[in-house]
C-alpha cells in the first residue's frame, strides 16, 4: 500500500448562501488549513475553492478526495444529468448552477456531494453530539431551515433529499398574522420561523431582539410543533439544533418545555419524559459541523472509489 493510500488527506467545502468555508484535513483535531470567502457568483465562488485546494496540494500533497456540502436544493443523484447542480433557488444566479462540474474538471478525484445539513448530520453522528444515536436528526435554523437525517449511519436520500424545513405548520392567525415568507409555500416552517421571517415579522434583525421579546416564545412554539412532527414520523434518538437563530438560549429552553407539553404524554420514552435536556441539544462540533461533514463526505467518496 502506498503512503498516499494509508494516510489520505481530504478537502472539504461547506457551501453556504452567504459564505463558503473550505478545509483540508481528516477530521476534528486534524484540520491542516481552513479558509472562508463570501458567496458571490457560482463561477467566482467555485474558482476560489479550486484555487485554495490547488495551493494546499502544493503543501500537503495530492488530496485523496473532495467533499462538498452545499446549500440546497441540490441534485445528489450520481446517475442524474443534473448531478452536482443546485436546483431551483431564489438565490439570484444560482438556479441550475453546476457547482461540482468545475471541481471535477480541476481535480480528477473522487467527489462527495450532498446538502450542507446532511454533511453536518454526518459529522455530528461521527464525531459530535449525535454519536450512538440512531436515527439522528440535525436541524439548522438560520437563513433557511433544513434537516439531515442519519439512519443506521446512512443519510436519507430518496427522490432528491428530505426537505423537512418546508413542513406545513398549523398557524393561529389571531396570534400571528404574519403570512410567512417562503416563496413556494408562504407559511411553512421555514416561511414562519427562519431568521428572515423573524426579521420581517418584527421589523428588526433576529439577533437584535431582546431575550424577553415575545418573538422568542412564538419561535419556540413553531420549532416545537415541527419537532413533534419529526418525532412522530422518524422517532429520532436525538435532535441537534444548529444555525444562528437556535443560538438564543431562551429558545432552546422553551423548546425543551414545549415539546413534551405538545406530545402530551403520547411518546412514552425516557428520552422525552426524563432526559429532554440530552434529547434536544446543540451541535457538539459548534460551527465546524458543516465543514467537518464535508471532510466526512470526501472520506465516504474515497472509500466508495476504492471498492
Ligand atoms: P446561514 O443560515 O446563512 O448559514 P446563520 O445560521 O447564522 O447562517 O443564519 C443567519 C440567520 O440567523 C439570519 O437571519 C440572522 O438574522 C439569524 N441569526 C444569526 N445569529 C443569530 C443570533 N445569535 N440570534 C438570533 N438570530 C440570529
Ligand atoms: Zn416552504
Amino acid at each position: 500500500m502506498s503512503s498516499e493510500i494509508s494516510s489520505p488527506v481530504f478537502g472539504g467545502i461547506e457551501g453556504g448562501g452567504t459564505k463558503f468555508v473550505c478545509a483540508v484535513g481528516t477530521g476534528p483535531g486534524d484540520i491542516r488549513a481552513q479558509t472562508r470567502f463570501p458567496t458571490t457568483t457560482p463561477e467566482e465562488t467555485i474558482e476560489c475553492a479550486i484555487h485554495f485546494f490547488q495551493e494546499q496540494e502544493k503543501i500537503h500533497g495530492r488530496l485523496a478526495a473532495i467533499g462538498f456540502g452545499s446549500f440546497g436544493p441540490i441534485d445528489p443523484r450520481p446517475a442524474s444529468v443534473t448531478f452536482g447542480h443546485i436546483l431551483l433557488t431564489p438565490k439570484p444566479g444560482w438556479s441550475m448552477a453546476d457547482v461540482l462540474g468545475p471541481l471535477r474538471q480541476a481535480f480528477n478525484l473522487p467527489m462527495g456531494f450532498d446538502l450542507d445539513v446532511n454533511a453536518a448530520a454526518l459529522a455530528e453522528g461521527r464525531w459530535g453530539a449525535g454519536q450512538g444515536c440512531d436515527p439522528l436528526m440535525y436541524i439548522t435554523i438560520g437563513t433557511g431551515i433544513g434537516a439531515g437525517v442519519l439512519i443506521h449511519g446512512e443519510l436519507i436520500h430518496g427522490l432528491l433529499h428530505p426537505e423537512a424545513g418546508h413542513l406545513p405548520l398549523p398557524q393561529d392567525r389571531t396570534r400571528d398574522p404574519f403570512p410567512g415568507n417562503c416563496p413556494f409555500h408562504g407559511n411553512c416552517f421555514e416561511g414562519l420561523a427562519a431568521g428572515p421571517a423573524i426579521e420581517k415579522r418584527w421589523g428588526q434583525k433576529a439577533e437584535t431582539l431582546a431575550p424577553e421579546h415575545p418573538a422568542w416564545e412564538l419561535e419556540a412554539h413553531y420549532i416545537a410543533l415541527a419537532l413533534c412532527s419529526y418525532i412522530y414520523t422518524l422517532a429520532p434518538q436525538r435532535i441537534i439544533l444548529g444555525g444562528g437563530v437556535s443560538q438564543q438560549p431562551q429558545v432552546l429552553r422553551m423548546v425543551r418545555e414545549k415539546v413534551p407539553a405538545l406530545l402530551n404524554g403520547y411518546i412514552q420514552s425516557p428520552h422525552i419524559l426524563e432526559r429532554i435536556d440530552e434529547y434536544i441539544v446543540y451541535p457538539g462540533l459548534g460551527n465546524q459541523a458543516g465543514v467537518l461533514g464535508a471532510l466526512a463526505l470526501a472520506e465516504q467518496a474515497w472509500r466508495g472509489a476504492a471498492q
